[in-house]
């Protein structure tokens, strides 16, 4: 079985790590956290001291980072740069949700020099890298997808193939700033209803029923107590962070600055949740802008 480096063992890398464990390769696992590493080896990595003694004879490298000055500085210009250090026919499969530009930019220098690098964010949270149901949106070549695919199975659940590099950023970029406009439209309406006397869980359904109905009603409700396993049920904890939802749409910004593509609503949702961020609710799930529109403060 293939030898799998994975560098960035976070919230989203070490669950990832562990399923590819599960499924037979060698994972050679560096981060530079001694505590993700400790879980790392836990779960049957084989532990090593950098990023390069991971890559170095690996046929797949993978990396889950914070954002493209790390991904940039790992692959090409940090203090070892791993382009200087894969083997011939690895593949690098780069799954940290970063810009669109840096992107496509180190897949270009790689491909000056014979190096094979590919965007491959990743929708479905924490506990889609847990499950191994993660959507993965990969940009690049068909061969470098078709190289990818059995990999990224192991970890995931749908595979697409986006376009060309840079593409599976720009569409987790679509994406998340279209989860921003529904979470923020449906915190809205609850939030309306119930100051008209509404009862929030009638008319959840009503809505899921209705024309209104989408996904932060069909799985991910806002509202606290309609849905028992929604982060509004458990006080906001857990999901996806109103911080990480702010990175992602200043993402989606750049996209935008760069095609001028107008994105009004983007642009609005961007604002309401920076605000909710201002109030000191950056660690809470996102679905906790209900309480903004409630003008709770971070209760
Ligand atoms: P995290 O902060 O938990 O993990 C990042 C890890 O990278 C940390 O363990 C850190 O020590 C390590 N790291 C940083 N620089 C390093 C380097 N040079 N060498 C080795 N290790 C290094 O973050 P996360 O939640 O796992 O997110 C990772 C990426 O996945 C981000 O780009 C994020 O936007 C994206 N993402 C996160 C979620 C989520 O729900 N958490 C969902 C989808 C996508």
């Amino acid at each position: 079985m293939a030898i799998v480096a994975f560098v960035g063992l976070g919230n989203m890398g070490g669950p990832m790590a562990a399923n590819l464990v599960k499924a037979g390769y060698t994972v050679r696992a560096f981060d530079l956290s001694e505590a993700a590493l400790e879980t790392a080896q836990s779960q049957g990595c084989e532990v090593v001291s950098s990023a390069r003694e991971a890559a170095a004879e690996a046929d797949f490298i993978i990396s889950m980072l914070p954002a493209g000055k790390h991904v940039k500085a790992l692959y090409v210009d940090g203090d070892v740069p791993l382009f200087d250090v894969v083997q011939p026919g690895a593949l690098i499969i780069d799954c940290s949700t970063i810009d669109a530009d840096t992107a496509r930019n180190v897949a270009d220098i790689g491909e000056k020099r014979g190096i094979s690098f590919v965007d491959a964010p990743v929708s479905g949270g924490v506990g889609g890298a847990q499950a191994g149901t993660l959507t993965f949106i990969v940009g690049g070549s068909d061969d470098q997808f078709a190289k990818a695919k059995p990999v990224l199975d192991a970890m995931g659940k749908n595979i697409f193939h986006a376009g060309d590099h840079g593409a599976g950023q720009v569409a987790k970029a679509c994406n998340n700033m279209l989860l921003s406009v529904l979470m923020a439209g449906t915190c809205e309406a609850i939030n309306m209803g119930v100051k008209n006397g509404l009862d929030p869980a009638v008319l959840s359904e009503i809505m899921k029923q209705s024309s209104g109905g989408n996904w932060a009603l069909n799985v991910y409700n806002p509202y606290p107590g309609v849905m028992e396993n929604a982060p509004a049920s458990k006080g906001y904890q857990g999901g996806f962070q109103v911080d990480l939802m702010i990175k992602d749409l200043g993402l989606a910004m750049d996209v935008s600055q760069q095609s001028a593509a107008p994105v009004p609503m983007g642009s609005a949702a961007r604002a309401l949740f920076t605000l909710h961020k201002a109030g000191g609710n950056g660690k809470l799930d996102f679905s906790s802008l209900m309480q903004f529109y409630q003008d709770k403060k971070g209760e």
